[in-house]
């Protein structure tokens, strides 16, 4: 069994030559070369238990991004840090918002902990502040925010961020999820916003550029105080050795993240003009996916058949609320090339 198809849900496709999965925003680089070293030298010590308090990796993390390590927390991906803020920070009565178009665990964390999810409307795809500080209530406990966001690829700049920050109610936390922050050269994911506040918390991942989504590893950084409650949840070994060790030799590989940046940046633009040309507009995005946009739900459907068909797995956003949309990684030349040539086929 194929790994990657048993994950995406199309493991039917085993067996049919040639699939391109391009669903769930994957490096198409694969992780970096020390990374890899570094997995298979865990392997040596397989009967270990792990570090419990990942000092190796913060201090790594602090280094690259200038954050100060005893601020970090690491967890089970990004996933995790998410659900701890929920479990820590929200329940019965209580509520959580996140954007109409917004990364789907918000919602199924704050369930989960019994709390009400609060969708707040979008403009053109886009995160609208003053939605978001309309909806919130005395009851607001967190207000989850992905800049950029997924599946729009769309993301806000600081000053509107600023005042995100400064309008929330005094109980609310502001949680801003920087799954896709490195593919956006110079943009610090809210650090410098966390620096003179205790109501902002960022999320961040090893999955996307880093090449690990297979070794599940994300992190938070934030107020000492939300940090230490995070940690009294986390159990002590929620990290492997092996998945400490990758990690922390991805984050010092610079010149790793700098070459998938620029090469997605290219590739995505070459996309996103491509299926412009064939009448399939997408707004501008700032990750390693384009929203691609249909006449109609049936039209979207109509081109994913064609696309499986052909053997290319992209991801339907209904669940989103994006019925006329299907979601794209960008992959790397041949997979933007292909993906396009079928597209274009289509139409
Ligand atoms: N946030 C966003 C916006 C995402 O798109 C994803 C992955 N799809 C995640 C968080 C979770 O990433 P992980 O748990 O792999 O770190």
């Amino acid at each position: 069994m194929d790994i990657a198809l048993y994950e995406a849900g199309v493991s039917h496709l085993e067996g049919k030559a040639n699939i391109l999965k391009l669903s769930s925003n994957e490096n198409p680089l694969g992780a970096p070369e020390p990374a890899r070293e570094a997995f298979l030298r865990a392997a040596r010590d397989l009967h270990r238990y792990p570090s419990t308090d990942h000092a190796a990796l913060r201090a790594a993390i602090g280094e690259v991004w200038s954050l100060d390590p005893r601020r970090i927390i690491c967890g089970v991906g990004s996933d995790e840090i998410i659900t701890f803020l929920c479990q820590a920070y929200a329940g019965p009565g209580e509520e959580v918002i996140h954007t109409e178009h917004g990364f789907s665990m918000y919602r199924i964390s704050a369930l989960a902990v019994g709390a009400t999810p609060v969708e707040v409307p979008e403009r053109e795809r886009t995160t609208d502040v003053d939605a978001i500080l309309s909806a919130c209530t005395d009851r607001t406990r967190l207000v989850f925010l992905a800049n950029p966001n997924n599946p729009t690829g769309t993301m806000i700049g600081e000053g509107e961020l600023r005042r995100l920050a400064e309008g929330l109610p005094p109980q609310a936390i502001l949680v801003l999820d920087g799954a896709y922050a490195e593919y956006v050269e110079g943009y610090d994911a809210g650090a410098a916003l966390i620096a003179g506040r205790d109501n902002v918390v960022m999320t961040r991942t090893f999955s996307k550029i880093y090449g690990l989504g297979g070794l599940r590893v994300g992190w938070g950084y934030g107020p000492q105080a939300i940090i230490d409650v995070l940690n009294r949840i986390r159990g002590p070994f929620n990290l492997s050795t092996a998945a400490l060790l990758a990690a922390e030799a991805a984050v010092r590989d610079r010149a790793w993240v700098a070459r998938c940046r620029s090469e997605n940046a290219r590739w995505r633009d070459w996309l996103a003009r491509t299926l412009a040309e064939m009448g399939v507009p997408s707004d501008v995005s700032t990750a390693n996916f384009i929203l691609a946009r249909f006449a109609d739900p049936p039209e979207a459907n109509a081109c994913d058949e064609h696309l499986r068909s052909e053997g290319i797995i992209v991801r339907r956003v209904a669940g989103y609320k994006l019925p006329h949309c299907l979601r794209i990684t960008v992959g790397d030349e041949a997979s933007c090339r292909r993906v396009a040539h079928a597209i274009g086929q289509f139409k």
